[in-house]
């Protein structure tokens, strides 16, 4: 089984979303490994393409980078300065005053960032809190403010402009950078844009960023073929029963390397060059089936993620987001990057 990264699609994904806000610096996002797709390539390949700055969720998450960057790369850490956090070479993004606090007190005179709570109601300081520590907060020379939006994917989502009106008034005449947009907010035009970007899933070929080229290709080896007789069962919970004679191939990849089991039974399908092949019965943990019926020849492999079934159509079937789909690839895979 191998997944195929195409390394140049995600610096031309990200290349895209810059020139759609061109007054905006444009970062990249790399927490959790890259979206799954490996930070120590991703990372190094969009600051040869010219990116700067880095988010990573968490600080080991940056730690893990930072010695395959030149020292000119900025890696900001979402989580911010958490209790005992090594922060060494890296920029946390400040979300409450305790924070604050910690921070100034640990690690004077190094950079740090500011988050503001515009809504989400997830990360980020308050108005009130802000309120009571911006003069002190904007004295110790923050590298930027920032802030998320809770809903740019719905473009007409009353929240947006909400959410911008709530970061207009908590930052206007702060003179420090701003940023608020992740991919959906790059698309939401460039009120929205501020002086930094944060696109993550549209460089990984995610919606919202629906130009985007695709990624990943994930191609299963066929381990066995059988011929099944019309009402012979396949699968775990005999879930499934052919409804004609046909015949069945056995592809080595499972839930446990991120195909969701929720993908059974909903309309999946694995692909031998462009003919669909259904997926059928459970997903198993390390197995899947797929009626091979209708192709002339059964290939050495079947793909799952490709052009024909990108990650937000697997994500559709599976009742999820491509976010997740990403996120959920795993370790087991014959990794190969382009
Ligand atoms: C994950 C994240 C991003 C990137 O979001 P995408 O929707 O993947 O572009 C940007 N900013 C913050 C704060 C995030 O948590």
């Amino acid at each position: 089984m191998g997944l195929q990264i195409d390394i140049a699609a995600i610096v031309a994904n990200h290349a895209a979303l810059a020139a759609l806000a061109p007054g905006a610096r444009a970062a990249a996002v790399v927490k959790a490994d890259a979206y799954g797709l490996g930070a120590d390539r991703v990372a190094p390949a969009l600051y040869a393409a010219g990116v700067r700055d880095f988010f990573v969720a968490l600080a080991h998450e940056g730690r893990a980078i930072r010695p395959l960057l030149p020292q000119d790369a900025r890696i900001n850490v979402l989580s911010g300065h958490m209790e005992g956090a090594d922060l060494t070479g890296l920029t946390p993004v400040l979300n409450s005053p305790a924070q604050f606090f910690r921070d100034r007190a640990m690690r004077p005179g190094q950079p740090f960032a500011i988050q503001l709570d515009t809504g989400m109601n997830r990360l980020g300081m308050e108005a009130a809190e802000w309120g009571a520590i911006r003069d002190e907060a904007l004295a110790a020379g923050p590298a930027f403010i920032m802030s998320h939006l809770a809903c740019a994917d719905e473009p007409d989502h009353p929240a947006n402009a909400a959410q911008l009106s709530a970061f207009c008034a908590m930052t206007d005449g702060c003179n420090v950078p701003r940023s608020l947009a992740a991919t959906g907010g790059i698309l939401l035009g460039p009120d929205y844009h501020f002086d930094m970007v944060r696109p993550g899933v549209g460089m990984y070929g995610g919606l919202p960023f629906a130009q985007a080229r695709g990624v990943v290709t994930l191609s299963l080896r066929v381990i066995q073929t059988r011929d099944v007789r019309r009402g012979e069962m396949v699968g775990y919970g005999a879930s499934w029963h052919a409804p004609r004679d046909c015949r069945i191939a056995t592809v080595d990849a499972g839930y446990a390397d991120g195909i969701l089991r929720s993908l059974s039974g909903k309309g999946a399908q694995l692909f031998a060059a462009d003919v669909a092949c259904p997926v059928v019965g459970r997903v198993s943990m390390d197995l899947i089936t797929v009626d091979v019926t209708d192709l002339d020849a059964v290939p050495d492999r079947l793909d799952l993620i490709c052009a024909h079934q990108p990650i937000d159509r697997l994500a559709d079937i599976a009742g999820t987001i491509g976010y997740e789909v990403l996120t959920s690839l795993g370790l087991r895979y014959q990794r190969t990057y382009l």
